[in-house]
C-alpha cells in the first residue's frame, strides 16, 4: 500500500484555504498504481455475489466501472442535480456550508438487488450515507461501500456503521 501512498499527492489549501486536498490524478496516470488501485478495490468485494457497482460524481465514475467489470456487476452513475435524462429519485443532504443534492434513476436498480458504492475518497460520510440512503429507497441492498482513501478524523466510517466499509489507504 506504500507505494498508493506515494502515488497520491497532497495539495494544500486546495480548494479553498485549510483544505489539505488529496489529489488522486498523480496515480491515475501510472499505469502499475491503476492496475494496483481497481485489483485491491476489487480483491476486497470478490467473496459475494455483486449485482451493481454505483459510482458517485465525478470521481467515483473512475473507478465504479473497472471494478464492476471485474466483479461481473454492471455499473450505475450518482449525479448532481438535472443530469439525468429520465425519472430520478432525489435526495439531499447538509454540508458543513449549506447542502447537496444528488439523484439516480428511478429504474436503476431493481428491488433486491445487491449495491456496492464506490468513490476515491471518504471524508466526512455525508456523500455515501446519502448514496447509501438512495439505494434502499430504490429497494436496493448497500453490501459494501469501498474507497481509495480514508480520512479517518473526519468520523465518515461512523455514519456509515450499519454498512460493510473497506478503504485502501488511510490518513489521521
Ligand atoms: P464527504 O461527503 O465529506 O465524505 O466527501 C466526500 C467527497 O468529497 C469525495 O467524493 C471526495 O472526492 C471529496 N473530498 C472531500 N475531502 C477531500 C479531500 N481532502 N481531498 C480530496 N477530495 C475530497
Amino acid at each position: 500500500m506504500d507505494e498508493l501512498r506515494r502515488l497520491i499527492r497532497e495539495i494544500p489549501d486546495f480548494p479553498k484555504p485549510g483544505i489539505l486536498f488529496y489529489d488522486i490524478t498523480t496515480l491515475l496516470k501510472d499505469s502499475r498504481g491503476l492496475k494496483l488501485a481497481v485489483n485491491r478495490m476489487s480483491e476486497a468485494l470478490a467473496n459475494q455475489p455483486v449485482d451493481v457497482v454505483i459510482g458517485v460524481e465525478a470521481r467515483g465514475f473512475i473507478f465504479a466501472p473497472p471494478l464492476a467489470y471485474q466483479l461481473g456487476a454492471g455499473f450505475v452513475p450518482v449525479r448532481k442535480p438535472k443530469k439525468l435524462p429520465g425519472e430520478v429519485e432525489r435526495i439531499s443532504y447538509d454540508l458543513e456550508y449549506g447542502s447537496d443534492t444528488l439523484e439516480i434513476h428511478r429504474d436503476a436498480i431493481q428491488p433486491g438487488q445487491r449495491v456496492v458504492i464506490a468513490d476515491d475518497l471518504l471524508a466526512t460520510g455525508g456523500t455515501a450515507a446519502a448514496t447509501a440512503a438512495l439505494v434502499e429507497k430504490l429497494g436496493g441492498e448497500v453490501v459494501g461501500l469501498t474507497f481509495l482513501v480514508e480520512l479517518t478524523f473526519l468520523g465518515g466510517r461512523e455514519k456509515l456503521a450499519r454498512y460493510p466499509v473497506t478503504s485502501l489507504l488511510t490518513y489521521d
